[in-house]
């Protein structure tokens, strides 16, 4: 994803496009390769008055296992990109800013930093998936299973659980 860009830095008023593949099949999350696909990013380096920018558009295909069922799942990663470019190496850590260094324009290092941040989610097969029973284990998006799961409110599982062994106390004394 490197470009020399001298003509756009000295010529105010001009362009370039940016038309990149990128391999950033080596982001992984919990131990899986998200991106085996390339990673296509477009768009253009411009002078404006002296001010260059870089607008483009980061388009990735994740892949990882489904947060609930461990399915195969798919999301879409589309990132926006506004940077301005700096020559100057002080301003090369600040945010929005890409540092150009002998006018090579160089954006591995944002694009994964920022594909890296758009995996921050749960990772879902569809958005309603019904994931696995925690009991039996069968995927529920193929149907129900055959457990009976009670939903117990967690503030009153302690009380269930009081009045479950006051039963069987109670049992315990009618048996004797
Ligand atoms: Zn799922
Ligand atoms: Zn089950």
């Amino acid at each position: 994803m490197r470009k020399n860009i001298a003509d756009v830095l000295k010529n105010p008023g001009t362009a370039l496009p940016l038309d990149f593949e990128a391999d950033m099949s080596d982001i992984e999350l919990y131990g899986e390769r998200i991106f085996p696909d390339p990673v296509r990013v477009t768009g253009e380096v411009r002078n404006r008055a002296g001010l260059v920018t870089v607008e483009a558009d980061v388009y990735a295909v994740g892949r990882a296992s489904c947060a609930r069922c461990l399915e195969p799942a798919e999301f879409v990663c589309d990132i926006p990109l506004d940077l301005t470019v700096t020559e100057n190496a002080e301003n090369a850590e600040l945010e929005d800013y890409v540092y150009v260094e002998g006018d090579m324009l160089d954006l591995h290092g944002v694009v994964r930093d920022e594909l890296i941040l758009s995996c921050d989610m749960v990772i879902l097969c569809q958005p309603d998936c019904r994931g696995l029973c925690s009991r039996c284990g069968k995927n529920l998006n193929a149907g129900d299973c055959d457990c009976v799961v009670q939903e117990v409110d967690p503030r009153l599982a302690g009380l269930a659980e009081l009045l479950a062994r006051q039963q069987e106390r109670n049992d315990t004394d009618r048996e004797v």
